[in-house]
């Protein structure tokens, strides 16, 4: 019998509708072909849907993301429409804690084709991945910092229960890249544990859970030196875990290492559920003109097959999540159907259909 998974697609503000539904129907076309199908049930959520109805993330579409099989979503949030404490609209965070998802996972790999700032010889080949807590840290006070005419405190929460899941997620991520292939099996915690009791905090909770997994070379890196050798030694990098405001930023670093926000996907992920969306926003300076670049959405659905295909094992689902990266892989490494940001004068269709059209001829 087939199976079919259920999607709550979330296509949210901004470049959002351009990017989501050419990967709908890249999503689409991939199980037409397959022993799986998809049921896509499209979810009301973002900026714009708070200016018109007044609510952000209105209660059945939140209903419909729980009892989905997995969540897609693409950016929310529009800098012209605020709550009332001046904050941007971001439903996607309130997703984040409401389904659990504590673990951000964001891919580095430095592929042919893409716009890299860096210089590498052959040898030094980029594929790291960055895993940010993605409930608390920083971020757990969001909405409700304390704001005075003369002093603003905000408060970082570390806990014992969440960084047990999130490094335990960790290390097993480690282990599944190293047994595949890809990576060092070597995981580094990146923190500030020199200067901030939580980070100590962080950095014990951290060392309790690698003796539990002697397979996995674990190390630590305070979190400023990890900037300086995102930039100065990325190769050397496997997979690092960190706090949430911490992997905000160094993510954002390391999309800056691909070339640009454009082609950085990324997954949020708890034990029941996981929101699978690109690293950039709803990018409204360009919005409506046809030209976003759909290859970072497109990345993000491939992880999404990837994780649909391990939890439910079935390989027609992991089969497919490789071959759509590798689709996206060849389309950027031939460079004739780029969008304008990766220096290409490709529309967001064009690009997205020369990825479907590269998959479907495999
Ligand atoms: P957020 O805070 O919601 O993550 P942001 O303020 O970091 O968003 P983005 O919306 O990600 O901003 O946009 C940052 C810049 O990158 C903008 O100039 C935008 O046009 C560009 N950009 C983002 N995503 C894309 C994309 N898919 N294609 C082309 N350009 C993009």
């Amino acid at each position: 019998m087939q199976n079919t998974y259920k999607i709550a697609v979330f296509e949210g503000d901004g470049i959002g509708p351009e990017i989501t539904a050419p990967t709908v129907e890249i999503l689409r076309a991939l199980s037409e072909r397959a022993a799986y199908d998809f049921d896509f049930i499209p979810c009301a959520a973002g900026a714009a849907h708070y200016a018109q109805f007044g609510e952000s993330l209105p209660e059945s579409s939140m209903t419909q993301a729980q009892s989905a099989d997995a969540i897609l979503l693409s950016a929310m949030g529009l800098p012209s429409v605020r709550y009332r404490d001046g904050t941007e609209i971001s439903p996607q965070i309130e997703l984040r804690k409401k389904l659990d998802l504590f673990a951000g996972v964001r891919p580095v790999r430095i592929f042919p084709g893409l716009n890299t700032p860096l210089k590498l010889a052959p040898e030094q080949e980029v594929d790291f991945v960055l895993i940010r807590e993605s409930t608390e840290g920083l971020f757990y006070t969001q909405g409700c910092g304390e704001v005075t005419e003369d002093e603003a405190r905000e408060t970082l929460l570390i806990t014992r229960e969440t960084s047990d899941k999130l490094f335990r997620f960790a290390f097993d991520l480690t282990r599944r890249r190293k047994a595949s292939g890809r990576g060092k099996g070597r995981l580094t915690c990146v923190d500030k544990a020199n200067v901030f009791r939580a980070f100590a905090f962080f950095r014990a909770l951290f060392d309790a859970e690698a003796v539990k997994h002697g397979d996995v070379q674990a190390d630590h890196a305070y979190v400023d030196a990890t900037a300086l050798w995102f930039v100065l030694k990325p190769w050397e990098f496997d997979v690092l875990v960190t706090e949430n405001m911490f992997g905000d930023v160094l993510s954002d670093l390391g999309a800056g290492l691909m070339g640009g926000l454009g082609v950085a996907p990324s997954a949020d992920i708890g034990l029941d559920h996981a929101v699978f969306q690109p690293c950039h926003g709803s990018a409204p300076d360009i919005a409506g003109q046809g030209i976003a670049n759909p290859m970072a959405m497109i990345l993000s659905a491939a992880m999404m097959l990837t994780w649909l295909g391990e939890r439910h094992d079935c390989a027609a689902l992991k089969r497919d999540g490789d071959q759509l990266q590798a689709a996206v892989e060849a389309v950027i490494g031939a460079g004739h159907h780029l969008t304008a940001d990766m220096g290409g004068v490709a529309s967001t269709q064009e690009a997205a259909r020369a990825v479907q059209n590269r998959l479907l001829s495999q």
